[in-house]
């Protein structure tokens, strides 16, 4: 029987790459998006083709009410949850702390550390032998700027980054001896679209040259070392993060 992955942000970038390579790796596929019903239905098309269910849901992860639903949902049409990827995330203006409104600084942490957190409390509740499930995987998916992201005046969005290591870490920990492995993924500088949010222009071709590696990553980098996290080969990595940054 095929194993089951639900991405949340898997109608574009890195979580879209996600989907489309779970489902050449035999993964029926649930996709969640926020506001873009047509990039996920295109990411639902992808994984069809690719021979594989998949099931498309809206939910706002910042809208906590919501995340029940979404996994009983995916549950529902594709069966329980082997791995789950909690990669829904926004950045904000690049801006001095000094300069960022409390709305924003607030919206960041809801959609980038609550809404995982209380995502990945869903996924455990389902996953965990000892209430019952069948065990499972966690990726979550962090950043760089945990370290970096004073220099790029982002520095919300790295405390939001720098809070989903620690669940990475400490969650782990916490449900090691119950069957789920709780991973965790660094990107640097990925070319999706998240970067035209961030009001700097051609942030890729700036930032580009600089990085050791000498170019921006692809969402289908990060995807490879997701599924890596989500396979079997990883059964003995948990409670850990590492970058894909090119160096950076
Ligand atoms: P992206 O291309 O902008 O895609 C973001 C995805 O997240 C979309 O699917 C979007 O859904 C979804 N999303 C946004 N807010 C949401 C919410 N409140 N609830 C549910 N879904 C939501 O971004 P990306 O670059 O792939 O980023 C994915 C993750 O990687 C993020 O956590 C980001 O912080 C992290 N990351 C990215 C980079 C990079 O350089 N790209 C580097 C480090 C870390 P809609 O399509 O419906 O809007």
């Amino acid at each position: 029987m095929a194993k089951v992955m639900l991405v949340t942000g898997g109608s574009r970038g890195i979580g879209a790459a996600a989907c489309r390579l779970a489902a050449r790796r035999g993964y029926d596929v649930g996709i969640n998006y926020a506001g873009r019903g047509d990039a996920a239905d295109a990411v639902a098309s992808a994984v069809r083709q690719a021979g594989r269910r998949a099931v498309t849901v809206q939910a706002d992860v910042a809208d906590t009410a919501s995340i029940a639903g979404m996994f009983d949902r995916v549950e529902a049409e594709l069966g329980p949850i082997d791995a789950f990827v909690n990669n829904a995330g926004i950045v904000h203006e690049a801006k001095p702390l000094a300069d960022l409104d409390e709305a924003t600084v607030r919206r960041v942490l809801e959609v980038d550390l609550v809404g995982a957190i209380l995502c990945a409390r869903e996924a455990v509740r389902r996953m965990s032998r000892a209430r019952g499930g069948k065990g499972g995987v966690i990726v979550n998916t962090s950043s760089i700027a945990t370290r970096r992201a004073g220099e790029v005046k982002l520095v919300a969005y790295g405390i939001a980054k720098g809070g989903l290591d620690v669940l990475t870490e400490q969650l782990g920990r916490e449900v090691a001896a119950e069957g789920v492995r709780v991973c965790g993924v660094k990107p640097g500088l990925i070319d999706t679209e998240i970067h035209a949010t961030m009001g700097v222009g051609d942030r890729l071709g700036q930032l580009g040259a600089g990085v050791p590696i000498g170019r921006a990553g692809t969402a289908e980098e990060v995807a490879e070392a997701v599924l890596w996290l989500c396979s079997d080969h990883a059964s003995y990595v948990t409670a850990t993060s590492f970058d894909i940054g090119g160096g950076r």
